[in-house]
């Protein structure tokens, strides 16, 4: 595998704003190094550029792996795995509770990744309590009530409140940005 040079692992991890970008994860609440994972796998023709690259935890790296595609779990039928470089969180998840919910092809993601696995969904249940994790509301209803909610949240949570999220800052393959400027807090 070709390593990501330092310089790109630093704008890979600056344009997530430091979160897994498949379970949202921020690096403070994971149990090792969040990992630059290529999309598209290099076997199957992907770059290690950084418009090939996305943050990953190692618990959503290690089920991911190399794989593309996976069947859906409701309908059988091959479904790509979610890109970050080509796709936006919002349209593809929701968060429910302690829950990620995939809509359409999110679902297969959620599967494959095993993102409500027991203990995953216990972790997120511990840091919805810690005030570490976004709780009761879909991100995608959140734009028109953020500055309401920005109060209730911690600081780390907020870039959460950004519709975009995680498209952050950088990057020529940043989609779904809107005009809201910068990360809040950085
Ligand atoms: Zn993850």
């Amino acid at each position: 595998m070709t390593r990501p040079s330092a310089a790109m692992r630093r704008d890979v991890v600056r344009r997530a704003g430091n979160r897994c970008e498949y379970c949202l994860i921020h690096q403070d609440d994971a149990a090792s190094r969040l990992q630059v994972d290529h999309a598209i796998a290099e076997k199957h023709g992907g770059a290690t550029t950084l418009d090939n690259l996305a943050l990953s935890c190692l618990p959503c790296n290690r089920r991911k792996a190399s794989d593309i595609a996976a069947n859906d779990p409701e309908t059988s039928a091959l479904t790509r795995l979610f890109n970050p470089r080509l796709q936006s969180w919002v349209d593809h998840f929701r968060i429910t509770g302690p829950r990620i919910v995939g809509l359409t092809e999110g679902r297969t993601t959620v599967a494959f990744l095993q993102l409500n696995s027991p203990e995953r969904v216990l972790e997120r249940e511990e840091l919805i309590s810690a005030g570490r994790f976004p709780a009761d509301r879909p991100i995608a209803s959140w734009p028109s009530q953020n500055r309401r909610r920005a109060d209730h949240i911690s600081p780390l949570a907020r870039p959460l409140l950004r519709p975009d999220f995680p498209f952050a800052d950088v990057g020529p393959s940043t989609v779904g940005l809107t005009s809201e400027g910068s990360l809040p807090g950085g």
